[in-house]
């Protein structure tokens, strides 16, 4: 099966295309399901130059979202998805934004420590001013607490942090270990997003020592391009799902009304 559960639109300002426009693309590259996760809304309007607000998320993206699911039905299957900050202090305005709608899935990442939007490029000078391993061990520390809110099914691109090539002089095995287990117990399985290949540090997210513990603590995974054009939905399939292959015995979940189940690849 083909399938890609990471995609984006531009209502959150920062893509091109709308939903349609991502759905057409996966129809015509051979996809048997779509996800579409665009970037949810944050209490408060909180970074709403990245994002939709409440009112797009009420009045277009949920709306459009479903009526393209039934209009493409029998073509190709449109998942009902969304991206989900894990931000430390929102998590009851998340739990009732995220279950006052039918979604098929919810993608969790960590996108801020802090007020500071880490993987935005222009705040990369940032990275210059702080120890890089203390970087590192606020953000997997963020990574442990998304699975142990209990809000989300998927791991979005778990290892971010190292978007611009930034990398801990210190060894980070056990701070590794101890999150992936956070992370088994969770039930929720970790994405492998082919968007890190499109970005300076040019790797897959998460990249092979995740990886490793995601096979050896039997992790689900999903496969997701984190397209923000249409052009690039289905991007590096096929290294995804080599990597599925190698990682995960050749098996990616897929959702539907926020229950997972397991195809072949
Ligand atoms: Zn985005
Ligand atoms: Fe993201
Ligand atoms: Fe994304
Ligand atoms: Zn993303």
């Amino acid at each position: 099966m083909r399938v890609d559960y990471h995609t984006h639109t531009d209502l959150c300002k920062h893509a091109d295309g709308h939903l349609e426009d991502y759905i057409r693309h996966a129809v015509s590259i051979g996809l048997q399901q779509i996800g579409c996760s665009d970037h949810a809304p944050m209490p408060a309007g909180f970074d709403d130059e990245h994002r939709m607000n409440d009112e797009q998320f009420g009045q277009e993206y949920k709306p459009d979202l479903f009526a393209l699911k039934e209009r493409y039905r029998g073509t190709i299957d449109v998942k009902a998805g969304i991206e989900a900050d894990f931000y430390p202090g929102t998590e009851a305005w998340t739990n009732s934004f995220l279950t006052a709608t039918d979604f098929d899935y919810v993608i969790g990442s960590v996108h801020f420590l802090g007020e500071w939007g880490f993987d935005n490029p222009v705040f990369v000078h940032k990275y210059d001013e702080q120890d890089i391993d203390v970087v590192y061990q606020q953000y997997y520390d963020h990574i442990k607490r998304s699975a142990q809110a209990g809000l989300f099914d998927i791991l979005g691109h778990c290892d971010l942090v190292k978007k611009f090539g930034h990398r801990p002089a210190g060894d980070l095995t056990a701070v590794l270990r101890e999150v992936m287990s956070v992370v088994k117990q969770s039930g929720m399985a970790v994405e492998i997003n082919t968007s890190g290949l499109r970005k300076p540090v040019h790797e897959v997210y998460p990249g092979d020592a995740i990886l490793s513990l995601v096979k050896e603590l039997e992790i689900p995974v999903t496969i997701g391009s984190d397209a923000h054009t249409p052009a690039d939905v289905g991007r590096d399939f096929e290294t995804a799902k080599a990597l599925a292959g190698r990682y995960a015995g050749g098996r990616v979940s897929i959702y539907t009304r926020r229950e997972r189940s397991e195809v072949r690849l």
